[in-house]
């Protein structure tokens, strides 16, 4: 043994010792965090972002310094210009504050660093994500053979389930075993339908899927944002009568601009009755069914083939956590490969890598356990009803007001609007569009407020997402009157 071997030990943790180093530089780090957000009155500390970017290269990675050192810079150059989701004014998209359960919890997940592959890689965590999974499908009422497995997030999932919606169908079709064989030679005829609100990630899984993004099919809206039902059956019936093969429809509960939840029930039901797979991608609204008050939207969801969730949104879990669960557990089959040396056929304790596509994979299930005993789930149930309710008021606020016009009534938790005419003066339509990127631009860059924009028909509007159960009305109030203000103040250099 050199004596490097025991120099380098300074940087691991210790068995057997008190790990006096790692405490202190654990308690300073906290030390710091505590400091930043005790300080912090900005969503973002308005530096711009090139000299954030020049400071960060300016960093010489050929000399070494002290940990804390490297705390400080991380705190200085980092933290301190990150955008803090836990500002009330930081209501952009469905990026939540986590709760101190959850961020805790990744303290565990990240000493214990479990790998969520194998047991011999995760022993107790392993039945811990398992135990997790059993009781979100009892939770989803799912049925007795559901089962489901922890992902990166609402991509995974979407991914995974429409996937799985590939491989159950050749193989219902013609015995066609994709996973060994590749995709069949009808494979070309494949569809996925979902709506024109639908998340572009089912675009970007048919892509991945080697069906391509064209092998999707929207289907129309309502006004509200639901999933036209009529056009939905007509959809079916025209790809089949042109010999082709809808293999799964993909419902909507939440969608990511209007917070439309589909009519779960029936477009389940249609999918049923055509033999098709239906995946509901609940990324954002499948956290109601912890709501008594809103949990009957989600109506239908328990018969679906597969639903996407996604924790890191309104279960207010830190980056990354998701899941997606599956009603009959043997579908799982056409992603099991038995590897020598991680997960032998014939294993006696389980290796979740079985059902999943990732292969060393994080410990979040911890975070949803942490949570579900120390918060629990009638109080996020408490919390979504607390936040619906808010977001109705807070359309109620935009429509009080001269200053904007409201897009539409909130659906769940999104609130869509614009600048009131009287702002748009003698500038096009185009330039007018402009003038709202640019505001948001110029809010978040200033650290002022972080808020979202998007288009609808053409237009742009700009977009609160609410998800934080803790803010109240006076929040938006004074976000209002910062948002005028940058109004005023660019039409004025514009006119
Ligand atoms: C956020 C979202 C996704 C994508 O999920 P990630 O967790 O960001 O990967 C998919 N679908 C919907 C409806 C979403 O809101």
């Amino acid at each position: 043994m050199t004596n490097k071997s025991v120099q380098w030990q300074q940087h691991f943790i210790q068995l057997g010792n008190n790990n006096q180093s790692f405490e202190e530089s654990a308690a300073f780090t906290q030390e710091t965090i505590n400091q930043l957000f005790q300080a912090a009155d900005k969503p973002y500390s308005g530096v711009q972002p090139a000299t954030v970017k020049a400071q960060l290269q300016s960093v010489d990675f050929s000399q070494t310094e002290s940990l804390h050192a490297v705390i400080n810079t991380v705190n200085e150059l980092i933290a301190k210009n990150s955008i803090l989701v836990q500002h009330p004014h930081t209501i952009a998209h469905l990026h939540t504050p986590p709760l101190i359960a959850s961020v805790l919890a990744e303290h565990f997940i990240a000493a214990l660093n479990q790998s969520m592959d194998s047991w011999d890689q995760s022993s107790s965590a392993t039945f811990v994500e398992q135990l997790m999974i059993d009781w979100l499908c009892k939770t989803y009422q799912l049925g007795p053979r559901a089962d489901g497995v922890f992902t990166s997030g609402g991509t995974q999932s979407n991914l995974m389930g429409l996937l799985l919606a590939r491989d159950w169908f050749a193989f219902k079709q013609s015995a066609h075993n994709i996973q060994q064989d590749g995709l069949p030679d009808y494979g070309h005829k494949f569809r996925i339908i979902c709506s024109n609100k639908s998340h572009f990630t089912v675009q970007k899984s048919a892509s991945l899927m080697g069906l391509g993004e064209r092998a999707v099919v929207c289907v129309k809206t309502n006004v509200q944002g639901q999933m036209d039902l009529v056009d939905l059956q007509l959809t079916i019936d025209s790809l089949k009568t042109q010999g082709l093969l809808p293999i799964c429809v993909v419902a909507t509960a939440g969608t990511t601009d209007h917070g439309a939840i589909d009519e779960l029930d029936k477009i389940v039901e249609i999918a049923r009755n055509e033999q098709i797979w239906s995946h509901i991608d609940g990324a954002y609204g499948g956290a109601l069914q912890l709501s008594a008050k809103h949990q009957q939207r989600l109506k239908g969801i328990e018969s679906a083939d597969s639903v996407s969730v996604d924790f890191h949104k309104l279960f207010y879990q830190t980056i990354s956590c998701g899941a997606l669960l599956i009603k009959n557990k043997a579908n799982f089959n056409t992603l099991l490969h038995h590897a020598d040396y991680l997960n032998r056929e014939g294993d006696e304790l389980p290796n979740l890598v079985d059902k999943s596509i990732a292969t060393t994979k994080r410990f979040d299930a911890l975070k949803l356990f942490m949570t579900l005993k120390s918060v629990g789930a009638d109080t996020l149930g408490e919390m979504y009803d607390n936040v619906i309710e808010l977001t109705l008021q807070v359309a109620e606020l935009v429509k009080d007001n001269r200053n904007f016009e409201l897009c539409c009534d909130p659906l769940l938790s999104t609130v869509l609007f614009r600048l009131s005419d009287k702002f748009q003066g003698s500038l096009t339509a185009a330039q007018f569009n402009q003038l709202h990127q640019t505001l948001r631009l110029q809010m978040a860059t200033s650290g002022t407020a972080v808020i979202a924009e998007t288009k609808v028909d053409g237009k742009v509007y700009l977009k609160l997402t609410l998800l934080n159960p803790c803010l109240t009305l006076n929040d938006f109030d004074s976000l209002f009157a910062k948002i005028e203000s940058y109004a005023v103040a660019l039409t004025t250099k514009e006119l």
